[in-house]
């Protein structure tokens, strides 16, 4: 999902309080940038679109042959491989100190939207992976036990080819059978899916982890806007991620002859939808700079030359991090859809389609990631994800965090998507050294 919301634009590289320092073999861990590259060119070949992207829907065959290829690289690495009832891919570092100590979640996603980016989803897979080869290898010799566990995980079917955040909302608690039902990709898409991948829809619906053996969930993606850049910041450590409403506005008016009713006596629906539309751009440019607003589907019928439109249909989605500009400007939208109705004498059809609300990372991770961005002697952008992402399923079940590394042109869900090597490497270097703060926090 692209990213929108304005930045607070907070560059900081302050001392964030409240975190002890490190101690110094851990402080001095870096990870492999070379073995890095090498997973995340390979991952890249799969499902490769030729022109720099990847097209890797959930569960489709490119999307399994790179969780086929992750098994294999996590076993060559000699981690333990879980697949969880819900797809979810995982490595295990059984790191911890006790047997019984809770773990650390570091991961993303490995599909893509269609003719998708190299980088969404899957840098995070692989820099996750390759923080645990990092500290399986400085355990080997000598670096002393960690008080978590560590897994770099793979969600199933974040990008919403078939559901959305499918297998974060299922570890999460948070999947319901209904949302299986009437899924946004669409039923048969779901169960052709399922089928491909081996998974029960039952599956799905019991794959929720035990929240007491989690220490947290750390999360590095691309940024997939321009503000990191704008800002002149390496490393984006994320407040919240937006919450989103949808709704589906049907505009009813009255089919008539488009030759012969006169202009004053028409009852056209794609007048009053219309209207609306500007509206919304509009409004929310000049009330609610913070949050944005799309209509990406409009629909009119009969749909003839000749016929003035009886029915218009538009899928409208707004975003916003804080809960009450969401509310608010819920409220502006549709008394506009209204009041244009009633200017055009049009009724007016309302439907809910979904709504997620804005959530807060936890403060912990957060100062995670700013700490361990200082020690890199890194420039940090505090801001809000316009995008959802995992992390805003696990942070209802334990501490979750999210850093972002900038995109050039602010490009993503495209081929042209682009982040540096060094940025790659910087993110994965800070993710590494967030992870180690949290675990010696937990
Ligand atoms: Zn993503």
């Amino acid at each position: 999902m692209p990213t929108s919301t304005r930045p607070n634009l907070t560059v900081s590289n302050r001392s964030p309080e409240g975190l002890k320092g490190l101690d110094p073999r851990l402080s001095r861990l870096r990870i492999d940038a070379e073995r890095m590259q090498s997973d995340f060119d390979a991952l890249s070949m799969i499902g490769s679109t030729g022109d720099g992207g990847v097209h890797r829907p959930a569960l489709s065959a490119a999307h399994l042959e790179a969780r086929a290829w992750f098994r294999e690289r996590v076993r060559q690495a000699g981690l333990a491989v879980q697949v969880d009832s819900a797809g979810n891919h995982s490595a295990r570092l059984e790191c911890g100190l006790r047997a019984e100590a809770p773990v650390l979640l570091l991961g993303s996603h490995l599909d893509s939207v269609p003719h998708g980016g190299r980088f969404d989803g899957a840098l995070g897979v692989v820099a996750a992976l390759e923080i645990l080869r990092t500290v399986q290898e400085a355990q080997s010799e000598g670096l002393p036990r960690l008080p978590v566990h560590l897994e770099a995980i793979d969600f199933t079917d974040e990008e919403g080819t078939l559901v959305g955040l499918l297998g974060s909302s299922a570890a999460a608690g948070r999947l319901t059978a209904e949302q299986l039902l009437a899924p946004r990709g669409g039923r048969e898409a779901l169960l052709e899916g399922l089928q491909r991948a081996g998974l029960q829809e039952s599956g799905l619906l019991a794959a929720r982890r035990d929240p007491s053996r989690l220490a947290g969930y750390l999360e590095l993606h691309i940024e997939q806007g321009p503000r990191l850049l704008g800002a002149g910041a390496q490393i984006g450590v994320v407040r919240s991620i937006v919450g989103i409403v949808a709704y589906r506005l049907t505009f009813i008016g009255r089919a008539d002859h488009a030759g012969t009713t006169p202009m004053a006596d028409r009852l056209d629906a794609a007048q009053g939808a219309s209207a609306f539309l500007l509206g919304v751009r509009q409004t929310v440019m000049a009330d609610f700079p913070e949050c944005v607003a799309n209509v990406g589907r409009f629909e009119i019928e009969p749909g003839a030359f000749n016929i003035v439109p009886a029915r218009a249909t538009l899928s409208l989605e707004f975003r916003a991090a804080q809960p009450r500009a969401l509310e608010h400007l819920e409220q502006v939208l549709l008394a506009l859809a209204q009041g244009e109705a009633a200017r055009f004498s049009l009724d007016l059809q309302v439907e809910p389609l979904g709504r997620h609300a804005p959530i807060q990372l936890s403060p912990a991770a957060r100062a995670a990631v700013q700490s361990a961005a200082q020690a890199l002697n890194v420039r940090t952008l505090a801001l809000d994800s316009g995008a959802g992402h995992d992390a805003q399923m696990m942070a209802a079940v334990c501490p979750a965090g999210m850093l972002f590394v900038p995109s050039q042109g602010g490009a993503s869900h495209a081929p042209r998507e682009f982040t540096t090597w060094q940025d790659c490497v910087q993110g994965a270097n800070v993710l590494l050294q967030a992870a180690l703060r949290m675990a010696e926090a937990a």
